[in-house]
């Protein structure tokens, strides 16, 4: 019937639109960029070990810098390097320790915030003017299921991820009526090559993370869900997704074999 059509605006087109994505020296951060250039988006990675980042973006035809998003110079340094910006995976982070809160390591607590929040703000803050003169940005967070729930030996974490997520909230409000999506992407258990072993300090303890578990997520699940989130039309805002593996049913609840 005339006039009854769904009408939505158009899925910018990837090519020609560019992604930045931090902490893309590995995980889910390199899956990510691999994933975006896959897409035809023009892919910028940023990270601290520039080493592991000239590789991958020779790999995949991405634009490398150096960044570091707790020190303002390198922000303001990468930031300006940038002419244009459609797109922008805040995915730079990690867990530093699992001490509860009776012996909570104060220096790991403001290492976590300010990887976590502060250098999500930071970036957010820098390139909110090229997102909006791109006249259809995007800004994506990767929280984590740490920012929605609590568990015990996890606060200095899940109190960063509390601040991404509310992070996220507030800056949907504020940018009501422009074209600008905020998006959140909080993972369960995923299956990477460092963070376990950043947080707990060793491979022994890590690999007990996902022993006896069936398919924990891997860092390309996660770049698919970002993918998916970034590639909607662009009046459609994933608010928030929460993605676990199936064997995890809440973060307590983990099945696992054997
Ligand atoms: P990794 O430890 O593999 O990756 C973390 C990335 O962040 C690295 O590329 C690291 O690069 C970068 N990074 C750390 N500090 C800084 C800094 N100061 N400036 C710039 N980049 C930095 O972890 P994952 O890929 O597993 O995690 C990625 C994100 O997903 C994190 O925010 C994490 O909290 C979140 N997450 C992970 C889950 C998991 O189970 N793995 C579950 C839920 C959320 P470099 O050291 O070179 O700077």
């Amino acid at each position: 019937m005339p006039g009854t059509e769904p009408t939505h605006s158009p899925t910018p087109a990837a090519r020609g639109r560019v992604a930045v994505v931090t902490g893309a020296s590995s995980g889910i951060g390199a899956a990510t960029a691999r994933r975006l250039a896959a897409e035809g988006f023009d892919v910028v990675v940023g990270a601290r070990r520039v080493d592991r980042l000239e590789s991958l973006a020779a790999s995949i035809g991405a634009r490398a810098l150096p960044l570091d998003v707790t020190d303002d110079a390198s922000v303001t340094a990468f930031a300006g390097a940038l002419d244009r910006v459609d797109v922008l995976v805040n995915n730079a982070g990690g867990a530093f320790d699992a001490a509860p809160v009776a012996e909570a390591d104060l220096d790991s607590w403001a290492r976590s915030y300010e990887v976590n929040v502060l250098g999500s703000v930071r970036l957010t803050k820098a390139l909110l003017p090229a997102l909006r003169a791109s006249g259809a940005g995007d800004v994506l967070f990767v929280s984590s299921t740490a920012a929605l729930i609590s568990y015990e030996g996890g606060a200095s974490y899940t109190a960063a991820k509390h601040g991404v997520h509310t992070l996220a909230e507030t800056l949907r409000l504020e940018l009501n009526g422009e074209p600008v999506r905020v998006m959140e992407i909080a993972p369960g258990m995923v299956r990477t090559e460092e963070f376990s072993l950043n947080r707990l300090g060793s491979q022994e303890k890590a690999d007990a993370v996902y022993r006896g578990v069936r398919e924990p997520l891997v860092a390309d699940d996660i770049a698919d869900c970002i993918a998916w989130a970034v590639t909607r039309p662009h009046h459609v805002n994933i608010d928030l997704l929460v993605v676990r593996p199936l064997a995890q049913a809440a973060q307590h609840k983990v099945a696992r074999e054997g």
